[in-house]
């Protein structure tokens, strides 16, 4: 068995040293004259040799991030439906449904922020209330939410009253949690009357939002196949569907961003994208 040496450190913890047979000016690197010891142990110089089984974490490697986006997001068009943006300029809208949801929209909240990409969520008024501290923190983190009505129910059999209702309860809910007003709805399972969509934008002024990237993700055809689905269909102006619902949605997302963002595709909010459409 060979000999180790002993080194205590200035917090006095003791490591052993395996013994060292190398020669001096063998390539090793020396610490210097005045570092922890050039003539250290027996006389033998420290060598500090790289660390080649050192690995930084995928995500650094790729280091794809969103630019600051600082558009304007105030609009004021007459259109009372949208689903998609302009189609000069490279910008998407990813929307989130149907959360929040107590893992993973926060799971999905730390993917968006290493990425520096604000989304979209239409949340549902009775998750609100259930988890308000992860609304603040969407609202925290630079994203807008979304009026996805209080309980999910297919509105086209509501009657008007209902309808407002469903409405009414999602907002104050929104704003007791977060304390800021939803700009835009969107319809569960994009279902809503014209007329309703126009009750809507003039009792509430919201827009209905629906989209023009449909990745099926709640069928839950897999990761790799939301990723790619969202790829192929992915345009300028895109308005990008997805629930934050779904685990495998939120597993798809690392690669589906970097995709996006590798193609120069940038991220902004709905209502940026319908601020940049300007009067219509
Ligand atoms: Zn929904």
């Amino acid at each position: 068995m060979k000999r180790r040496k002993i080194l205590k450190l200035s917090s006095g913890a003791l490591i052993a040293l395996p013994a060292c047979s190398s020669k001096k000016g063998d390539g090793g690197s020396k610490i210097g004259k005045h570092g922890a010891s050039s003539s250290g142990y027996g006389g033998h110089p420290v060598r500090l040799g790289a660390n080649t089984q050192y690995r930084p974490p995928a995500y650094m490697n790729k280091g794809l991030r969103n630019p600051n986006m600082n558009l304007p997001s105030h609009f004021s068009g007459k259109s009372v439906t949208h689903s998609r943006g302009l189609s000069n300029q490279p910008y998407v809208a990813m929307t989130f449904d149907d959360g929040p949801h107590p893992q993973n929209t926060p799971r999905l909240l730390d993917i968006l922020r290493t990425r520096n990409i604000k989304a979209t969520f239409y949340v549902i008024g009775s998750n609100v209330d259930r988890y308000p501290h992860i609304v603040r923190r969407i609202v925290a983190e630079g994203h807008e939410i979304g009026n996805h009505t209080y309980t999910h129910r297919k509105l086209t059999a509501l009657s008007n009253s209902e309808l407002r209702r469903e409405m009414r309860r999602t907002e104050d809910a929104i704003v007791r949690a977060a304390a800021v007003k939803p700009r835009t709805m969107r319809p569960p399972y994009g279902a809503l009357l014209q007329r309703q969509r126009s009750l809507i934008f003039s009792d509430f002024t919201y827009p209905t939002i629906m989209w023009s990237v449909d990745p099926n993700d709640w069928k839950r055809p897999g990761p790799s196949v939301v990723r790619s689905r969202i790829l192929r269909g992915a345009h300028n102006g895109a308005i990008i569907l997805a629930h934050d619902l779904h685990a495998p949605t939120i597993d798809a997302m690392p690669g589906t961003f970097d995709d996006l963002l590798s193609k120069g595709y940038q991220f902004i909010t709905v209502s940026q994208l319908l601020a940049l459409k300007g009067q219509v």
